[in-house]
């Protein structure tokens, strides 16, 4: 069994605080302090430029993607680290579009985080294609012979409804276009195995439940079938096949490391490597399993003692990922006053409560805790005390 008590006690969690918004922000591993410093005392300071050798800067993209790769059902040499994810899903987007040439429709669903809509609009508007975006449900009937690329989150950021990568996948690819998949909300919250889906290409951060830290680098997984002929269209120095080489033209490196573009964020990265120590002994069967009590119990928890919140959250395991959601009109205050009292969660417009659960560190008492808060707040209508005093700060 996994030891989800040693896991728990690898994360520093400030004392009191339930902490459900790992979905945004992973709390501190303690052992990435220690490796900061370390790779600043021993490597950057006294090894200077020969560090990119000695300490193996330069492979770190790959040797750090390999341990990702585990997480998500890829294999070595499969997976590398990079830039941000919003830069991610542009190349995987833009490598997509080119591996298609003669389709132009690009389809996404409304759930989707803006940044990955943003991206593609853009790219629509400079490869000349376009975006169709339609409802979460309404993706599968809307695949169609004109599609080049169908591009998701699994995990959708708002509701935690969790599409069905491999059915989707298999979709698409009858209908003759490729398919990308965000896991920013899966990678480390949920059982993904990129492999078995067949999916084409995938992205994601690393900051969300693999707790690399603010500002962690994103991901990216090509298909080794596509791998040797994808072309990254934003093509950089790191990505070529001879990058000391300097010549003017650029050419790709074999394999995933194309999708390499500029130097990447060793600082930054040590960090992740020290989050990424603490899953060497979780078994993501584990991992699921885990998440499925944990946000089944705070659904029942709250449905039974907050009779006032709708939840926003498939009720079907199987539909969910690892974060529950509930409205209620006056969400943004009862949020405000959960904060105050130590439960942290988050607020998404309009009216959504959102409630992260991290097996890694999230247990039990969190949910009992969690659902017992927020049920005396509306009892005792005390969220109408934190919308008095943000009104009273604003004025
Ligand atoms: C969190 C998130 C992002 C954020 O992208 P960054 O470039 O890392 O800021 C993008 N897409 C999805 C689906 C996300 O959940």
């Amino acid at each position: 069994m996994t030891d989800f008590s040693r896991t728990k006690r690898a994360f520093h969690l400030p004392y009191g605080v339930t902490y459900l918004d790992g979905n945004s922000l992973g709390p501190m591993p303690r052992a990435a302090q220690q490796r900061v410093a370390a790779m600043m005392a021993d490597e950057w300071s006294d090894m200077l430029i020969t560090g990119w050798n000695k300490a193996g800067w330069y492979e770190q993209p790959q040797r750090v993607g390999n341990r990702i790769a585990r997480l998500i059902g890829a294999g070595p040499g499969e997976v590398v680290m990079g830039d941000t994810l919003s830069i991610k899903v542009f190349q995987a987007l833009s490598a997509a579009l080119a591996l298609r040439p003669e389709r132009r429709v690009i389809l996404s669903d409304s759930g989707n985080f803006p940044s990955d809509l943003y991206v593609a609009q853009g790219l629509a508007t400079a490869m000349g294609a376009r975006l169709r975006v339609v409802a979460p449900k309404s993706v599968a009937d809307a695949i169609g012979d004109d599609l080049a690329v169908l591009m998701l989150t699994e995990v959708d950021y708002r509701t935690g409804r969790r599409h069905d990568m491999a059915a989707l996948t298999a979709r698409a690819h009858r209908a003759g276009a490729l398919t990308i998949w965000d896991l920013a909300h899966s990678a480390g919250a949920v059982d993904v195995d990129l492999t078995a889906s067949e999916a084409d290409f995938a992205v994601g951060c690393t900051y969300k439940y693999l707790n690399g830290g603010p500002g962690a680098p994103a991901f990216i997984w090509v298909n080794p079938r596509h791998a040797d002929v994808a072309r990254p269209i934003l093509q950089g120095w790191m990505g070529h096949e001879a990058p000391f080489a300097f010549t003017p033209d650029y050419a790709p490196a074999p394999g995933i490391e194309r999708m390499r573009v500029g130097t990447p964020p060793v600082i930054a990265m040590a960090a992740l490597e020290a989050a990424l120590d603490v899953w060497d002994e979780v078994s993501m069967d584990h991992l699921r399993a885990k998440s499925v009590d944990l946000t089944g119990a705070f659904i029942a928890e709250v449905e039974a003692s907050c009779p006032d919140l709708l939840l926003n959250s498939p009720r079907d395991p199987e539909r969910r990922g690892s974060q529950v959601g509930f409205r209620h009109r006056q969400g943004h205050a009862v949020m405000q006053a959960l904060i105050a009292e130590g439960v942290i969660g988050d607020f998404r417009a309009p009216d959504v409560m959102r409630f992260g659960f991290a097996p890694l560190y999230n247990d039990r008492d969190d949910v009992s805790r969690a659902a017992a808060t927020l049920a005396r707040i509306l009892r005792d209508e005390g969220w109408k005390k934190a919308q008095f005093m943000r009104k009273a700060a604003v004025t």
